[in-house]
C-alpha cells in the first residue's frame, strides 16, 4: 500500500482537455499493456508495433521496463515490494500519456496479477489492453537475448521470473501471443485491428 505523504496539494484543472488533445491528434489515448517472461518477445512487438503506428500517421510511444529503471525508477530492484511500486509508477505514468492523447505501449515482465490490475484501474478499462506473450519457458531460455536465464540458473541472478520468482498469467488479457508462433509484424497488425475494434484509431481507407 503506498503512503500518501503529499499534503496540502490542490487539483488543478486545465483549459485542454483529454478529447480536445485526441481530436487534434486523430486518435484515441490508449496503452497497450504487454506482460511475460523475459525474452516472450514484449520490447520487439512493442516497438513494431509504435513503428507500425507512426507509418500510419498516429502518435505512439513506447515505456520499456529495462529503459525505466535508468530513469524514473532506478531507486527500484526486484522485490515484490520494489515490483509493486515499479509497476504502480509505470500505471500512474501511463494513465498521463493516455491523458496526453498518446497510444502507448509498455514492455514490463509485470509478473503479479494484482499490480497489472492497479494500473488497468489507473488508467481506466476502456483505454487498457492487457496482451499476455505466451510464450514457452524453453523457448524464452533458447533466446535468452540479454543473457539472463543463463545467469539465473549459474545462481548469480536471485529472484528471476520463471526461474525462482513467479509470474501469474493474466486470467482475462485482451489479446494472447506465443511469438513462437506469430512474427512481430503479424502480432502488430492484430493488435492495430483490435485497436481500430475499439475505436482507437480509425479504420485503413481501402
Ligand atoms: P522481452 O521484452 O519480453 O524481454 P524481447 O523482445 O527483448 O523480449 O526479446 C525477444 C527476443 O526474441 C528478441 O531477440 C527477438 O528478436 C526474438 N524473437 C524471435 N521471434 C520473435 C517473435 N515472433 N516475436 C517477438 N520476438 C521474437
Amino acid at each position: 500500500m503506498t503512503k500518501i505523504k503529499a499534503t496540502n496539494i490542490t487539483w488543478h484543472e486545465g483549459h485542454v482537455g483529454r478529447e480536445e488533445r485526441e481530436t487534434l491528434l486523430k486518435q484515441k489515448g490508449a496503452v497497450i499493456w504487454t506482460t511475460g517472461l523475459s525474452g516472450s518477445g514484449k520490447s520487439t512487438i512493442a516497438y513494431t508495433l509504435e513503428h507500425a503506428l507512426v507509418q500510419r500517421g498516429h502518435l505512439s510511444y513506447v515505456l520499456d521496463g529495462d529503459n525505466i529503471r535508468h530513469g524514473l525508477n532506478k531507486n527500484l530492484g526486484f522485490s515484490a515490494e520494489d515490483r509493486e511500486e515499479n509497476i504502480r509508477r509505470l500505471g500512474e505514468v501511463g494513465k498521463l500519456f493516455v491523458d496526453a492523447g498518446i497510444i502507448t505501449i509498455t514492455a514490463f515482465i509485470s509478473p503479479y496479477s494484482k499490480d497489472r490490475d492497479i494500473a488497468r484501474e489507473a488508467v481506466g478499462t476502456d483505454s487498457f489492453f492487457e496482451i499476455f506473450c505466451d510464450t514457452p519457458l524453453d523457448v524464452c531460455e533458447e533466446r535468452d537475448p540479454k543473457g539472463l536465464y543463463k545467469k539465473a540458473r549459474a545462481g548469480e541472478i536471485k529472484g528471476f521470473t520463471g526461474i525462482d520468482d513467479p509470474y501469474e498469467a493474466p486470467s482475462n488479457p485482451e489479446m494472447v501471443i506465443d511469438t513462437s508462433k506469430v512474427s512481430p509484424q503479424d502480432a502488430a497488425v492484430l493488435l492495430c485491428e483490435m485497436l481500430e475494434k475499439a475505436g482507437k484509431i480509425p479504420q485503413l481507407a481501402d
